[in-house]
């Protein structure tokens, strides 16, 4: 088994260093924490101090100590797929797709969900909560479920119905809430206070977020340690996006890959506060939003991790870009037909957004790329298509087969 060489806990404002424990702001100025891990280790080590399989082959960049902690459901390493016919559809020169469909609740939530429960083992907390609009609501309920933990999860009531049915399944302690997810987390985030629970949701906790770093180190390792030019992450509050982005400065800076890749962050129209802020070159302004097809980006204030966001885009030569509705639904269909890859409306978004800015030549196609597909369209609820049928005898089965296969 391998040690976790998390040292210790620093304000991404003003520097100042923490002892590891369970602590969700900095003491002098309320700034954000985040987990640093003992370099010195990593650089002389190499890749050579991985072990094992799935995200807990990264257990040494991951905050839990004792390994009775790591509670799994076989999450992570996820594949890394080479899109030769999407890729020319864009008309770039390679594209991969990350997708994280094949975790085991179908999303890159079960990364954070996994170092985030294991963290309440760590910390001696019974019982888990989340405020969600779906995906980490199952997550969460799921690995508290595996941990032996109580979860009690508020979920969005407009969730589509396989993730409330998941839910329901998963955890006894299931609360629908009214409005929208913004709301909610203000009130919620205030009680995370009061210790009744432990935190898991994704305003503030640094172990929880941890594991979403998980996905950087992969998309490294299948490349060989050459990652990819650019990284296209899907971002509501940011998690996923920032976490990549740490995972890739750490690689770097412990000699595991020459560069960090070009970072893209993708949203969706309707919920676009930090793609709005980065092209106007704006401060983050919080958004009163609708409903969008990509659920899981359905933030309208990202809060301090959108700054955080922000900060990464502007001193690391990032871009950011959303896409309509329509266009994510577009990008859905035709990465289904292109590739084989079903993946949902919030996975996607990375897609149509990638599509939308090689279009605009906002982005070059003579460079590599990596998109985060974040969850599997298993989850996602919509009207099925035509079921008229047709009844067969031999004859009609065999001029139906001719014809259909001889079509160009
Ligand atoms: C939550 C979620 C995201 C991104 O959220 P962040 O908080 O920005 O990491 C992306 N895709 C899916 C499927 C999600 O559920
Ligand atoms: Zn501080």
């Amino acid at each position: 088994m391998t040690d976790s060489l998390a040292r210790e806990l620093a304000c991404i404002d003003c520097g100042t260093v923490h002892p590891l424990g369970y602590r969700l702001e900095c003491e002098k100025c309320r700034g954000l924490l985040e987990l640093r891990y003992d370099l010195d280790v990593l650089r002389a080590r190499g890749p050579a101090l991985l072990a094992g399989g799935g995200l807990w082959r990264y257990a040494p960049v991951l905050p839990i100590a004792d390994p009775a902690h790591r509670v799994t459901l076989g999450e992570g390493g996820t594949p890394l797929l080479d899109c030769p016919r999407l890729s020319k559809v864009l008309g770039v020169r390679s594209l991969a797709v990350k997708f994280e469909g094949a975790n085991p609740t179908g999303t890159v939530k079960d990364r954070s969900s996994a170092t985030g429960v294991a963290a309440a083992l760590q910390f001696g907390f019974t019982a888990t909560s989340v405020v969600s609009s779906g995906n980490a609501g199952s997550s969460i309920a799921a690995y508290s479920a595996r941990a032996g933990l109580r979860s009690l999860i508020f979920a969005y009531a407009r969730a589509s119905a396989p993730k409330l049915l998941h839910m329901a399944a998963t955890t006894a302690d299931l609360v629908l809430y009214e409005g929208v997810y913004d709301d909610l987390i203000t009130h919620w985030d205030r009680l995370v206070e009061s210790r009744l629970f432990f935190d898991c949701g994704a305003s503030r906790n640094a172990y929880k977020h941890e594991g979403k770093k998980t996905i950087g180190y992969e998309i490294a390792e299948q490349s060989g340690w050459r990652p990819p030019d650019v990284v296209v992450a899907p971002v509501a509050v940011g998690e996923t996006f920032i976490a990549a982005a740490r995972g890739f400065r750490e690689m770097r800076d412990a000699g595991w890959i020459p560069r960090v890749p070009r970072m893209v962050a993708a949203q969706a129209t309707r919920a676009n506060a930090i793609s709005r802020a980065f092209r106007s070159g704006r401060p983050l302004e919080p958004l009163k939003i609708g409903y969008t097809v990509a659920e899981g980006l359905a933030a309208g204030n990202p809060g301090r991790k959108g700054e955080w966001v922000l900060r990464l885009l502007r001193d690391g030569r990032g871009a950011a870009g959303d896409a309509e509705d329509e266009q994510i639904l577009e990008a859905q269909r035709t990465l289904a037909r292109t590739e084989g890859i079903w993946a949902g409306p919030t996975g996607v978004a990375t897609l149509a957004v990638l599509g939308k800015m090689l279009a605009a030549k906002e982005l070059d196609p003579a460079q590599s790329y990596c998109a985060i597909v974040s969850e599997t369209g298993l989850k996602t609820e919509a009207a099925p298509p035509s079921r008229a049928a047709t009844a067969f005898d031999f004859d009609s089965l065999e001029r139906l087969v001719e014809q259909r296969l001889a079509r160009a």
